[in-house]
């Protein structure tokens, strides 16, 4: 993996944060193997399930998949492999080693650790899923607790998603700071409270980076590092 090091530094007040909530896909952990998955594999394995082109499948499934974004079951491989008949499950085990961190993630998290915040994982993911991406990239010690939609029982682009959160990880909403790669997902914690608020611009190593729509935009977590 190339360490791209950022030029650019983007000024955090740490002494004002407490807790620190981290999204996985996209912001610690590269989106290109989800990418591969839902853009490539995907299509593949329901082209030759139905007989048909694998450009076909694959504006089928796109089109399916777009339906539900930013939903609770967008975010649902059980939901999608009974929606299109195929072991999506299998697949993705089949290409763990594209699991890959984000360049810094391992140092920022160390980071956090040695200047002593609370580090929640925030995420989308099922707890199945969450189990692939944490142990196939070790990062789960570093983190104080670990929350997905699916407990939380509402998807995080809803405010009462965080509503929920703040009730049972009772973190400070001023002294709190969000990572996450999605900005519809940042403008959710907005208005659930939290305060600080950056989004992890360059969420998949092989696309371009997001814009920022008003948040404070980290390409990588190094320029949120002092
Ligand atoms: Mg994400």
């Amino acid at each position: 993996m190339s360490k791209k090091i950022s030029k650019k530094q983007i000024k955090i007040n740490w002494n004002e944060i407490d807790t620190v909530l981290l999204d996985m896909d996209g912001t610690l952990v590269d989106h290109h193997y989800e990418g591969y998955f839902w853009s490539t594999l995907l299509p593949r394995a329901y082209a030759k399930k139905n007989g048909i082109s694998v450009n076909k499948a694959f504006e089928i499934t796109n089109e399916e998949i777009m339906k539900h974004e930013g939903t609770f079951n967008w975010s649902s491989v059980d939901f999608w492999e009974k929606k299109f008949g195929i072991q999506l499950w299998d697949i993705r085990y089949q290409i763990k080693h594209l699991i890959k961190l984000h360049p810094h993630t391992i140092r920022f998290l160390k980071f956090l650790r040695k200047n002593n915040k609370k580090i929640y994982l925030v995420t989308a993911s099922e707890p199945r899923d969450v189990d692939l991406k944490l142990s196939h990239s070790k990062i789960r010690p570093y983190f104080d607790g670990i929350y997905n939609q699916f407990d939380i029982k509402k998807a995080k682009h809803e405010k009462l998603f965080w509503k929920r959160l703040k009730k049972i990880v009772r973190y400070d909403n001023e002294k709190t700071l969000f990572v996450d790669d999605g900005v519809d997902v940042l403008k959710a914690a907005k208005a659930g409270g939290i305060k600080f608020l950056v989004l992890k611009a360059k969420y998949n190593s092989k696309r371009p980076a997001r814009k920022s729509n008003g948040f404070l935009r980290a390409h990588h977590l190094d320029e949120i590092i002092p």
